[in-house]
């Protein structure tokens, strides 16, 4: 049997650890954290947006550009760096905003979110997991017709594909979620996904992992930093680590979202990765709360039903490379949240848990897929604002590039 290390419990490390330990593989699962997703992946929008899947490079983006550069809009920031590959990757960016690259990268992801949306369905008949899932729907509201208009191509591209979204009015998508009766500002149009469900990624990723121990015999090697990848004659032999011996393997699965600095400069894709910082907080439902998952396209952004609670994530700060947690932009975050739904929701100072994760963005947001420089090394990464979303499908991905590799 062979014997498999993924680099990486976040959502995309434990989805590739599920569907190599189901394919016979040996899994050893491995995170510098003291347990899976804790990291990006920790507590995101939740939302699992099968239908939506739009790439975030878009002509949309590029019209919002000159408002986004002079801060105008409060959803955004962006930091311009000297740093060439900064620089590079901004300007990668701006091309994939071309309509007919922008069209192909949604419909690339748009098919790896419908794989996830089939393997979701085969790890909740294998396991009993309790992570607030719920198919609730999913609702974009549109301040006007025309702003709607404007992307109608990708809303075609969708119907094209036989995904199943209804275009509704006020009153219509009122009908179907009574929160939006508290929706301060006109809306022309709403987008309504009904297939669309969300969940916990955190609670996902643990209840699974608990899973393939008991199932697989996965291992795992939490709260241990790799430091190296082991090679011999270019064949991965196993991992190195800070603090702790030597873990042989055959094949290494590198799923460290946007970390890259395991990898020689020579394989590290340049310009390809960079971290978009997001926010997110978790509140107290009150009884008015939304059932369906709802984007308020203005402010940018998500409110998602968990059960008890509601999850709201937004903002996109481009630039600083490290992660910091800005008090500013969090009450920027919390204010525009009120503003939008505060009535679905407890938010006073001390009733919301924040949060603040970076988003592993590539230019045109397709995940990095692929062999690395040595033999027996895959990359697995950059999964940008859709990896909980794209997980399981780039995992199928992966692993049909793996068994291709191992001659299987
Ligand atoms: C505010 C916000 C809202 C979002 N909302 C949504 C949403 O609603 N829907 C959606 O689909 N996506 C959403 N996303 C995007 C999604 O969260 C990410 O794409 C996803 O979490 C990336 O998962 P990952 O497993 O690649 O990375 P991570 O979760 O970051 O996992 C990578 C892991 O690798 C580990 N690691 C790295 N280097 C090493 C090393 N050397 N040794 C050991 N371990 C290492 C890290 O500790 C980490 O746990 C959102 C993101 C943000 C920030």
């Amino acid at each position: 049997m062979k014997r498999v290390a993924v680099i990486g419990a976040g959502v995309v490390g434990v989805a590739s650890a599920y569907l190599l330990c189901r394919a016979g593989y040996a899994v050893t699962l491995v995170d510098r954290n003291h347990g899976p997703a804790l990291g990006t992946s920790r507590a995101n929008g939740a939302q699992l947006s099968y239908a939506y899947g739009d790439a975030l490079g878009s002509p949309s983006l590029l019209r919002h550009l000159p408002e986004i550069l002079m801060g105008r809009d409060p959803a955004y920031r962006v930091r311009l760096q000297a740093d060439p590959e900064f620089l590079i990757w901004g300007l990668r960016l701006l091309a994939e905003c071309l309509p007919a690259r922008s069209l192909a990268n949604t419909r690339h992801l748009l098919g790896l979110a419908s794989a996830t949306r089939r393997l979701l369905e085969d790890v909740l008949a294998e396991f009993d997991l309790s992570f607030d899932y719920q198919v609730s729907g999913k609702m974009i509201l549109y301040s006007t017709a025309k702003a709607f208009e404007s992307g109608a191509n990708v809303h075609r591209l969708k119907q094209s594909m036989g995904i199943r979204q209804e275009v509704l009015d006020r009153d219509e998508a009122t009908a179907i979620e009574p929160a939006l009766a508290l929706y301060p500002d006109p809306i022309g149009r709403v987008v309504y996904s009904p297939d669309d469900p969300a969940g916990r990624p955190d609670r996902f990723c643990a209840g699974l992992v608990d899973g393939l121990v008991r199932r697989y015999g996965l291992q795992t090697v939490f709260g241990e930093e790799v430091r190296g990848i082991r090679s011999l004659k270019g064949q991965v032999t196993g991992l190195s680590f800070a603090t702790r011996e030597p873990l042989d393997c055959d094949l290494v699965v590198m799923t460290t979202g946007g970390g890259l600095d395991l990898l020689p400069r020579g394989d590290r894709p340049f310009a390809s990765i960079w971290p978009v910082q997001g926010y997110s907080m978790t509140a107290r439902a009150s009884a008015s709360a939304m059932r369906v998952s709802i984007t308020d396209l203005k402010r940018k952004l998500v409110f998602a039903r968990l059960g008890a609670d509601v999850r709201i994530a937004g903002l996109a700060d481009i630039g600083v490379k490290r992660l910091r947690f800005s008090g500013g932009r969090f009450v920027t975050f919390r204010s525009a949240s009120i503003e939008a739904f505060g009535g679905t929701f407890d938010h006073g100072a001390d009733d919301v848990s924040p949060w603040s994760g970076a988003r592993p963005c590539t230019p045109s947001s397709r995940p990095i897929i692929r062999p690395g420089h040595l033999k027996g090394l895959y990359l697995n990464l950059g999964h940008g604002t859709l990896g909980w979303t794209l997980c399981l499908g780039s995992a199928q991905y992966l692993l049909d590039l793996v068994t291709a590799g191992q001659g299987g």
